[in-house]
């Protein structure tokens, strides 16, 4: 099907895009355009005009300091993949884009449209959960930080205003750490590769046992949850494959999404599986760290 007819604007600047989002009611940012593109050739999305970010300048690439590492919105998923100063600082991002879909997706796709998306089978938003990391939204008044936790609302719903560039998103340097290890695993769909359901886990080891534990599924529920009970289970205790085994078998997420690929019940089956398995590869890598 084409999409309904629209506007176009190429937007020459920050400010110059959100002045034309100001300006005009509906209007929607058009990054890579393999979310949006899709949807509005379903007719689900229908706006009236695209603001074309792709070429505003000072949007795109990876810093990383001592501490964080701070990534441009407009920064492709095949550039996320492919640093190897990403993969040192923050493994599990560069890990976790190169999981995404296939080369042409991820040569165009940015992060910052899939943050914006939140569709609850992308991986991104179950990574920047994991990470605590911090995102930056400018807007006529100006930038302002927003949690991850704060992030994401409902299913393709964000804290993000309709006139808000999302331009940056601040992780910490974790892979620079002594003693900390993460790993992303997905079950992905097979004709697409976005994750049925995709877990992150991220842990910390002090004198052999876990002084920190942090594991999100994403793709069972709206926006990504944390496994609270499995995080709690394994604070203080060795991350022994009998240990992990037992804090996830009593895993207690509440899968609300289904479909006629995977029902509820199997999403939450598959959380506690690739928590296992995320967890066991977190200790392992956080052992060598
Ligand atoms: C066949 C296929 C397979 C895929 N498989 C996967 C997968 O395995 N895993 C996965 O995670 N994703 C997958 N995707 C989605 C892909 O990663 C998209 O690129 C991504 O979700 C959206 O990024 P984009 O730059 O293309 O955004 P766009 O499509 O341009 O925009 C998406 C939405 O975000 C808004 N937006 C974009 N940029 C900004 C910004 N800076 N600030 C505020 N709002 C913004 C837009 O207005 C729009 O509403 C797949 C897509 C396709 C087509």
């Amino acid at each position: 099907m084409y999409s309904s007819t629209m506007d176009y604007y190429r937007a020459t600047s920050l400010n110059d895009a959100i002045k034309v989002l100001e300006k005009n009611k509906g209007a929607k940012l058009l990054a890579g355009g393999h979310s949006l593109i899709p949807a509005m050739k379903l007719r689900v999305a229908n706006p009236p005009m695209l603001v074309d970010i792709g070429h505003v300048k000072g949007l795109n690439g990876i810093k990383i300091s001592k501490k964080s590492v701070t990534i441009g919105s407009l920064t492709t998923h095949a550039t996320v993949a492919a640093s190897q100063e990403l993969n040192q600082a923050c493994p599990i991002l560069a890990e976790a884009a190169a999981l995404i879909a296939d080369p042409q997706v991820r040569n165009r796709g940015t992060i910052g449209g899939s943050l914006a998306n939140a569709d609850p089978a992308s991986d991104y938003p179950t990574l920047i959960t994991a990470l605590d990391a911090t995102l930056t939204a400018t807007g006529p008044k100006g930038e302002r930080e927003i949690e991850a936790r704060k992030f994401f609302k409902d299913l393709f719903t964000t804290a993000l205003k309709r006139d808000e560039v999302l331009t940056s998103i601040a992780v910490p340097a974790y892979g620079t750490m002594p003693g900390m290890g993460g790993a992303y695993l997905k079950h992905r769909h097979p004709a697409s590769s976005y994750a049925v359901v995709g877990v992150a886990a991220l842990i910390g080891l002090e004198d052999g046992k876990l002084s920190r534990a942090v594991v999100v599924v994403g793709g069972a529920t709206a926006n990504p949850t944390h496994a609270r009970s499995v995080e709690a289970a394994l604070l203080g205790v060795e991350p022994s494959e009998e240990n992990i085994a037992a804090a996830t078998d009593q895993m207690d997420i509440d899968a609300t999404l289904g479909d006629s690929y995977a029902s509820a019940e199997y999403r939450a089956h598959l959380a506690k599986v690739l928590a296992k398995r995320a967890l066991l590869l977190a200790a392992e890598r956080a052992r060598s760290s």
